[in-house]
């Protein structure tokens, strides 16, 4: 067996500086020494704390969790809850806001167990104006949209590498602004020496700095590989893949006489395709290749097609809706992989 050869410095810092250009940010994102979920409840116990109104969007399973940690952590939580076959309206935020005066707002960019997008750009727009601090977990969307954390104001984001960039879950990280900071230090019940400090995690700049002991050295090894993958193709060509894998599946289901679960086709989120199954349809119990059954509650109702990563391709896709023609038995499977076809060859000839 080889030996394990310690992670440099030289090496945090490559794989700090790919997750900021991830994020388009010149700000140090924080490195999580663990998978996406924990640097999202990090922040939930850093901002939480008494007397702090925080709005919570709720679109999807991971929206309602983190609730429950700004809760814990003390915070006035004002839930403002879609259902699961909707993203929210820009307007209902606006009304939350006038009604509660939140210091706060947090929501999921991209919900990967609903297939949906919320309206990012204009809920960050609208914080802005009503001076909030901004949470988003983006780690669904990152890689299949645009995640602009300077250009859009955003204070805390979360981020992985295991969803549409294709590398490991077992690092993370969280893009902090200077306002998000000032946010978490201003707040005497943010925890410290703990697991879930954002402030105990941020890295003491300078050369001589060692690589703290906590980050897990191959994970840490793989997602730099993988950034190396997503940097030689460019982030907009693994946007722009992900929305063709969203449009042509989109193509596939209709031509099979299905439609999406979310209601409006606007709101289709580029990582995942739900389809919404009605009585009689087939459900499968387990995945089949990239075709997968609802989550929890969603089980029966819809069916995901997680064209994300390396599997928005091309023949990724065409072979999802080859087997959902098989489980439905369609008469002429060939009409719907045509669909596809069309879509994905349309879209990148222009
Ligand atoms: C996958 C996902 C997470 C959790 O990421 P893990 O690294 O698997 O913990 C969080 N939020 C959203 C929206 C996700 O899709």
């Amino acid at each position: 067996m080889g030996q394990l050869i310690p992670l440099t410095p030289a090496e945090l810092d490559e794989l700090s500086d790919q997750f900021a250009w991830a994020l388009s940010t010149r700000e140090t994102p924080v490195i999580v020494p663990g998978e996406a979920i924990l640097g999202i409840e990090a922040i939930a116990a850093g901002v939480a704390a008494r007397g702090r109104t925080i709005l919570n969007i709720v679109t999807g399973p991971y929206g309602e969790q983190f609730g429950d940690w700004l809760s814990r952590g003390g915070s006035h939580v004002v839930e403002l809850r879609t259902p699961y076959d909707d993203v929210v309206a820009v307007a209902a935020v606006a009304e939350a806001i006038e009604r509660h005066h939140p210091c706060a707002v947090a929501f999921v960019q991209a919900e990967a167990v609903t297939g949906g997008s919320n309206p990012t750009q204009a809920l960050l727009d609208l914080a802005r104006q009503n001076n909030l601090i901004t949470i988003v977990d983006a780690v669904s969307a990152i890689g299949a949209e645009p995640v602009l954390m300077d250009e859009w104001a955003m204070d805390f984001v979360a981020v992985g590498a295991q969803k549409a960039l294709s590398g490991s879950n077992g690092i993370s990280a969280v893009g902090i602004s200077a306002r998000g900071w000032e946010f978490l230090s201003r707040n005497a019940s943010a925890p410290r020496h703990s697991a879930l400090s954002l402030l105990d995690l941020k890295r003491a700049s300078g050369e001589a700095e060692p690589v703290p002991a906590n980050i897990p050295v191959l994970e840490a090894r793989a997602v730099i590989k993988a950034f190396h993958q997503i940097q030689t193709e460019g982030i907009a060509s693994v946007n722009h893949r992900h929305q063709l894998a969203a449009a042509s599946t989109l193509a596939g289901i209709k031509s099979l006489g299905l439609k999406a679960w979310q209601r409006q086709e606007s709101a289709c989120s580029p990582l995942v395709t739900t389809v919404r199954l009605r009585q009689g349809e087939p459900i499968i119990r387990q995945s089949r290749g990239i075709l997968a059954p609802g989550d929890g509650e969603l089980y029966g109702k819809l069916l995901r097609v997680n064209h994300f990563g390396s599997q928005a391709s091309l023949k990724s896709v065409e072979k999802a809706i080859g087997t959902l023609a098989g489980l439905l038995n369609a008469a002429q499977p060939e009409v719907a992989i045509h669909a596809v076809r069309k879509v994905w060859l349309a879209s990148n000839d222009s």
